[in-house]
């Protein structure tokens, strides 16, 4: 293990569970870091769409294996608002859609897109204070993370949240295309040969289906705490 993954909190789980909003807060409450790695799959997704790259739900993976060292994703931070750059070009509105959320999945099981992801967060995680949120943060990414959390909640509670999510930013939705595309992520997420979604063994899992974020960010500080003392005895 080294010194730095003293430091990291590695966040996995189903889409839609509130991982974002939960390792967002944990970030500034520590005065970490936070990556949303899912961001960087979505932009990979999104370059993929503007460039003919995957038309049909059909990916051309000559193409882009030979695009990929030109895909270049970088974070800016503004009041603790978190957003995603392409090539230079901010990108944040644009990856929410569900243009990209229907095609992303189809984009993540590619092995050499997996492999240069890892890598960029592993160099962003390089010198700690890191909460990292994504589906192989904890398994694959930093497996020696100090705490690791496994993100859980019902389908239906889900979909309820990201519709109402969208809604109130203007974008017009349809509750049960939210609902089928959750279906679907969680099913490929979990069943792709690359990095499937998987709990780690060591992790510690939070259903947050019937929890308020309050509530949550109690949870989180108890634990917290406790591996601290642990660590300090
Ligand atoms: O977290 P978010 O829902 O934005 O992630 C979008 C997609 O990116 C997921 O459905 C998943 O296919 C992929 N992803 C991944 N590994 C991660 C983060 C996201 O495969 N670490």
């Amino acid at each position: 293990m080294q010194e730095s993954d003293q430091t990291i909190i590695a966040i996995d789980g189903y889409s839609s569970c509130g991982k974002s909003t939960f390792a967002r807060l944990i970030a500034r409450e520590l005065n970490y870091v936070y990556i949303d790695s899912g961001a960087m799959y979505r932009a990979v997704a999104l370059f993929c769409l503007e460039n003919g790259i995957l038309a049909d739900n059909r990916v051309d993976l000559p193409r882009l294996q030979q695009a990929l060292p030109g895909i270049n994703i970088r974070f800016s931070t503004a009041d603790g608002i978190q957003e995603t750059f392409l090539n230079g070009i901010n990108i944040e509105e644009k990856i929410r859609g569900i243009g990209v959320s229907s095609v992303v999945s189809s984009i993540s099981q590619i092995g050499d897109v997996r492999t240069k992801m890892v890598s960029m967060q592993r160099k962003i995680g390089e010198h700690g204070r890191v909460v990292m949120d994504g589906r192989d943060i904890g398994t694959v990414v930093f497996p020696n993370a100090i705490l690791k959390i496994f993100m859980t909640a019902d389908p239906d509670v889900r979909a309820k949240r990201r519709y109402d999510e969208l809604i109130q930013k203007g974008i017009q939705v349809n509750l049960d295309e939210i609902a089928e595309n959750i279906r679907m992520r969680d099913r490929e997420d979990e069943n792709r040969p690359v990095s499937p979604l998987r709990k780690a063994p060591d992790a510690l899992v939070l259903d947050n289906s019937y929890m308020t974020i309050a509530e949550q960010m109690d949870w989180f500080l108890k634990k917290w705490g406790t591996l601290h003392e642990k660590n300090t005895r």
